[in-house]
């Protein structure tokens, strides 16, 4: 973990482009919330295949507008080209926006053509090539190694691409064993690779959800845990409680053992992710 204890923390929080006029005032509620935090940045994901284009702009333009937070969009190329993604760069580059996470994404089910970019590594590069270091990237990252890899080997040299192309951060997928992240950073040290890899926490608030979206991105769930969760049935508040603790935990070991600060899934809520950083007796100022 040495590598990783030299650089400040970060801390970031990260929305959905939310769909209906509902769903964008509850975002402007807990994006004021989370902006007390003073987080270095709030982040807002892009649907497969280019599905929240716009959706994702005009959520970065307004929650920076109203919280004074620093706003980074995620980009994802796959089934893109080079001119649409060009156009989206020059867009936030007018808004004045220097950050953002720089994603291959997944192929939009149905879709068979793949686009000008395979790989985030070739995002990352293009984004140099036309921008130079106008943006600072984040790239992800996969303790428990990302689902299509062909080898934990092949998945570090495949990240170490993205570094090389220019990446200045990286976020991880989630994960509860903070052993796979320890491990993780242990080879991008013995591959000499030095970026800070932040971890990304989901928050466990509903288990039926999470269990979904952890079979859609390989994420694990330990048995402990998933049983956990089972046993408590539609016991919501057991769960939430068990899961703050469980996330709390989690956190601490992270950060006493060197994580250069957090990522939040947020799911669009506010308060499971303050609990816990309440908890944690975290403090930005
Ligand atoms: P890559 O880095 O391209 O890796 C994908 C796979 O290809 C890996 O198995 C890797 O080993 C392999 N690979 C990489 N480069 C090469 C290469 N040059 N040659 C051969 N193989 C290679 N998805 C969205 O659609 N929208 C989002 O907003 C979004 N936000 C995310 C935020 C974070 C922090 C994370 C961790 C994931 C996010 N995702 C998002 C999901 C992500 O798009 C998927 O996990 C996707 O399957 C991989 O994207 P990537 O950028 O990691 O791809």
């Amino acid at each position: 973990m040495e590598s990783q204890k030299k650089y400040d923390r970060t801390f970031s929080f990260e929305f959905f482009p939310p769909k209906t006029v509902d769903g964008i005032s509850k975002l402007e509620a807990t994006s004021q919330l989370l902006a007390e935090l003073k987080p270095r940045f709030f982040s807002v994901t892009f649907g497969a295949g280019g599905s929240t284009r716009d959706r994702t702009y005009e959520t970065i333009i307004d929650i920076r507008a109203k919280s004074g937070i620093d706003a980074a969009p995620h980009l994802s190329c796959i089934s893109s080209t080079q001119e649409n993604i060009g156009q989206m760069l020059a867009g936030y580059i007018e808004a004045g926006i220097n950050r953002i996470v720089a994603l291959r994404g997944d192929m939009p089910s149905g879709m068979v053509e793949a686009g000008e970019f395979r790989h985030a590594n070739e995002l990352v590069e293009f984004i140099r090539r036309e921008t130079g270091d106008h943006f600072h990237i984040e790239v992800a990252a996969y303790p428990e190694f990302h689902p299509q890899a062909s080898s934990p080997t092949r998945d570090i040299a495949n990240f170490k691409r993205k570094v090389e192309a220019g990446a200045n951060g990286a976020i991880t997928q989630y994960f509860y064993n903070p052993d796979a992240y320890f491990s993780f950073i242990d080879s991008c040290e013995k591959n000499a690779i030095d970026i800070p890899v932040v971890p990304g926490i989901m928050p466990i608030t509903n288990f039926h959800q999470l269990a979904r979206f952890s079979d859609a991105c390989g994420a694990e769930i330990p048995r402990w845990i998933r049983k956990r969760l089972q046993a408590f049935g539609e016991d919501t508040a057991s769960i939430r409680s068990f899961g703050e603790d469980v996330v709390t935990g989690l956190c601490q070991r992270l950060l006493e053992q060197g994580a250069p600060g957090l990522h939040f899934y947020t799911m669009n809520r506010a308060e499971p992710s303050m609990k816990i950083w309440k908890s944690l007796n975290l403090s930005n100022d």
